[in-house]
């Protein structure tokens, strides 16, 4: 029975919903980031990864590219409103999931099981037509027999696309690509391959099992050179926010060598650091395990002043306590774990960036209790106006502040200048768009027409043939787009 994993991943989410709550920015390039002399750009929208610009960039390099960008700083509430919208109609289509970050999940749907690749295209569409429904965002999704070709699949899919790998399809989709591609193969382990003259998956699968084990150790090669013949088993794995990310291996030989040592740990902090920064956080605590070949086991841990995301300051910390805790004995397992974890963007991610402004100041209610007026005001700031209403700050300096009157319901606002004292100005926390849709559809059924097994999905299935929903409210789209290329694949686009 073929196995369906999708992978779902709003598409440039942070920018994006910049854009939703702020109409003017729409079709506009949109940097979101730390603003201060060493921010890090942490979302772009299309058009200024059109200039080149990307996320993990530094802020000025993004700016040089795309010179009209806006750039404004994050504001973590308005995206966790966003996301727990998200998460609330995925997890309505497909209970289990495996959420890898604020925009974006594995899912598993029951209704899939017995699907064909037409089906689960179909699903795709009407999952994807609903969250746009619900929180104005674009969602790519990807589909394949395991998670390492949905992820694939979803990044083929952007922009606001489906890519379905079929089942059969995984090594005609794999092959090409270089072996950094892979769930797992960080830049050290690229190094030891390329070295080997492995630059392809296809040349990675084509090696002999005991040869991968040889380069990339038993533990991580196995599974790797699994991965790499398009065999992808692995569960998804519900979870809560994790407490800590960590990674750790078991060598078939203990290790006695202090740079194989340093090498391990390295790959190990590397293999964590990805997944603290795709949950877009930073770190303050790192640990380290070793057990011994007498599976003594010795823990060492170090705490930093400050949260970082640096990976190289977080390999040197992790490596400086696992020569202190070698032990005499060969080494049999090595862990490096990041912990202490800060979720605020802001913080981790953006030091220096302003803090989130206050909760909203109910100017009209409490006449009497009028706030203090800001005299600093700072571009991106969400303000409050009695008389104009919710907007941003587009602009500040010279004692004059402008503001731009607008939400996500309003549509382009008018931008006004005020003094910057003007008491009639407060901060306000941002302002996500209303939760209900503008225009609710009605449904026949549940939220997730599942389709009985043996009956898949199709797009005039059940609630479909109902609801006049979003797909009918655009005009179709040509055909023509649909992708001929490898014929194993299907792809749409909208
Ligand atoms: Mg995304």
């Amino acid at each position: 029975m073929p196995r369906w994993v999708l992978h779902l991943d709003l598409d440039s989410f942070f920018a994006s919903a910049e854009q939703l709550t702020r109409p003017t920015l729409r079709g506009r390039p949109v940097l979101v980031g730390g603003l201060g002399p060493r921010g890090i750009v942490a979302g772009a929208s299309g058009e200024a990864k059109g200039h080149g610009a990307r996320s993990a960039m530094p802020m000025g390099q993004a700016r040089r590219l795309s010179p009209h960008a806006v750039a404004l700083p994050p504001r973590t509430a308005l995206y966790r409103v966003l996301s727990d919208r998200f998460f609330g109609v995925v997890r309505a289509w497909a209970p289990v999931l495996e959420q890898i970050a604020y925009d974006e999940t594995f899912a598993e749907p029951e209704a899939l099981a017995d699907a064909d690749a037409d089906d689960v295209a179909a699903f795709a569409e009407r999952l994807r037509a609903e969250v746009r429904e619900v929180t104005g965002l674009a969602v790519s999704v990807g589909a394949g027999s395991g998670k390492q070709v949905a992820k694939i699949a979803s990044g083929r899919a952007k922009p606001d696309g489906v890519h379905v790998v079929p089942q059969g399809g995984e090594r005609a989709l794999l092959d090409p690509l270089p072996v950094r591609a892979l769930w797992g193969i960080g830049p050290v382990a690229e190094q030891t391959l390329h070295r080997a003259g492995v630059e392809t998956v296809a040349a990675l699968a084509a090696l002999e099992p005991g040869e991968v084990t040889a380069l990339l150790g038993a533990a991580v090669g196995t599974g790797l050179h699994r991965l790499a013949r398009g065999i992808d088993d692995r569960a998804l794995v519900e979870r809560g926010e994790a407490k800590q990310v960590s990674a750790e291996t078991t060598f078939d030989e203990d290790l006695s060598d202090l740079g194989a040592v340093r090498t391990a740990v390295a790959e190990l902090a590397e293999g964590a650091h990805r997944r603290l920064v795709s949950s877009h956080r930073a770190a303050r605590t790192v640990s380290v395990k070793i057990r011994s070949a007498s599976f003594g086991t010795t823990s060492r841990a170090e705490t930093h002043a400050d949260a970082t995301t640096d990976l190289a300051t977080l390999t040197d910390t992790a490596q400086r306590l696992a020569v202190a805790a070698l032990p005499d004995a060969g080494v049999r397992l090595v862990g490096v774990s990041f912990s202490g974890l800060t979720t605020a963007v802001q913080e981790a991610l953006f030091p220096g960036a302003p803090a989130a402004p206050a909760a909203p100041a109910p100017v009209a209610d409490l006449p009497e209790t009028e706030p203090e007026p800001r005299r600093e005001w700072r571009t991106g700031d969400d303000v409050a106006h009695p008389e104009h209403g919710h907007g941003w700050v587009q602009g500040a300096g010279h004692g004059r502040v402008t503001v731009r009157f607008e939400t996500a319901s309003t549509g382009p606002g008018r931008a006004i200048t005020f003094r910057a004292d003007d008491p009639a100005l407060t901060g306000a926390a941002a302002h996500p768009p209303p939760a209900a849709p503008p225009h609710p559809r009605p449904r026949a059924g549940p939220p997730a027409p599942r389709p009985r097994r043996g009956s898949p999905a199709r797009p005039r299935a059940a609630g479909a043939a109902a609801a006049p929903g979003p797909a009918r409210r655009r005009p179709p789209r040509p055909r023509a787009r649909r992708r001929t290329a490898p014929a194993a694949t299907a792809s749409r686009r909208r």
